[in-house]
């Protein structure tokens, strides 16, 4: 099991190996892998630096993001739309949850301020467009 915060719950659906920096991309990849290819893996919800975050430039300390306010906006949103919670969960099941009740205009509430959206393939996997 791993740490995730709710917004990552949608960066990692349309992660395809690009990322920050070096480490970042590393740990990424390695914790993509474990999401998408071990059956009944279990993520545990947390609005916090998480397994990600920790190998981030952007992390400037505990639970505080170089862009703090965004983040913490995207989490804020993600639980609300999805209605998510801080607990643990199977990322298959959780994921399969997100798919189908997403919609453009959901996404689109979420995201669009992030400056991934437009090129992340998160929109186009999550919609399955
Ligand atoms: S530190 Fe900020 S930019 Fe980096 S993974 Fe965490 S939330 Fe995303």
């Amino acid at each position: 099991m791993l740490e995730l915060r709710p917004h990552h719950l949608l960066c990692t659906q349309g992660y395809s190996g690009k990322g920050y920096n070096e480490e970042f991309v590393e740990n990424m990849n390695e914790v993509v892998d474990k999401l998408r290819n071990v059956p009944g893996f279990r993520v545990k919800i947390v609005c916090d630096s998480d397994n990600l975050c920790i190998h981030c430039p952007n992390m400037l300390g505990p639970n505080l993001c170089a862009t703090q306010d965004k983040v913490a906006g995207f989490d804020r949103k993600t639980m609300e739309v999805f209605g998510i919670e801080e607990k643990e969960y199977v990322y298959s099941e959780i994921v399969e949850h997100i798919r189908s009740v997403a919609t453009e205009e959901k996404m689109s509430y979420i995201c669009s301020e992030c400056s991934w959206y437009p090129i992340s393939a998160c929109r186009r996997n999550i919609l399955n467009k």
